[in-house]
């Protein structure tokens, strides 16, 4: 007796498992041995893409369960095809967004207190700044007004009373009168006089 013959399959298989009926035309499974429909598509692996074997329901499910990619690839081809997956086949917008989204949810726990400060802003001095710089895009003084509260330490949402603290504080301590005489920081001082002028001159004082 022919085992191979479609008529063997047909009772064999047949009784048992209908969906699996061989049909003339149709592709055997691939797997040795196995002489049902193939019914299931599966990728034939890594160099071969774009080609299927055959498979059965049986054994694409055995195939698909021990399938592996990157089986008889060496260490140096897998981390040289991670590094391309990283730089290469991921696209640019996702991890931006994901980077994004990560700091603006670091910032939500920095701001609750739940967590410590990205590094790209380690204490969170300039989170406010931003803020506002994204909220208008003008700026509010000019560029001689705004080198003159950098001068000073401050930003540009510095008031008239905030500017008049912070010179005195920065005279104060800046003075030869303050520090025993000594006027190595004479010229820091004059910065500090001549920053406050301008603000002066502006009206923001
Ligand atoms: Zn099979």
């Amino acid at each position: 007796m022919n085992i191979n013959s479609r008529l063997f399959d047909r009772i064999r298989i047949g009784s048992s498992d209908a969906e699996a009926v061989v049909d003339s035309d149709a592709p055997r499974c691939d797997r040795p041995g196995c002489m049902r429909a193939g019914e299931f598509r599966a990728p034939k692996g890594r160099g071969r893409e774009g080609q299927f074997f055959r498979f059965c329901m049986d054994h694409v499910k055995e195939y698909n369960a021990s399938y592996n990619y990157f089986a008889g690839m060496d260490d140096d081809a897998l981390a040289a095809y991670q590094k391309q997956e990283e730089i290469g086949h991921r696209p640019t917008w996702k991890l931006g967004v994901n980077a994004s989204a990560a700091r603006m949810a670091q910032r939500g726990r920095v701001a609750n207190g739940e967590a410590g400060p990205d590094i790209s802003d380690a204490f969170n001095l300039f989170g406010a700044r931003r803020a506002q710089q994204a909220a208008k895009a003008e700026p509010r003084v000019g560029v001689l007004a705004m080198k003159a509260l950098e001068t000073l330490g401050l930003d540009d949402s510095a008031d008239s009373a905030a500017i008049k603290a912070r010179y005195k504080e920065l005279v104060k301590r800046f003075h030869p009168d303050a520090n025993g005489g000594d006027r190595s920081r004479e010229g820091t001082l004059q910065e500090i006089l001549k920053a406050y002028q301008q603000l002066k001159s502006v009206g923001m004082v």
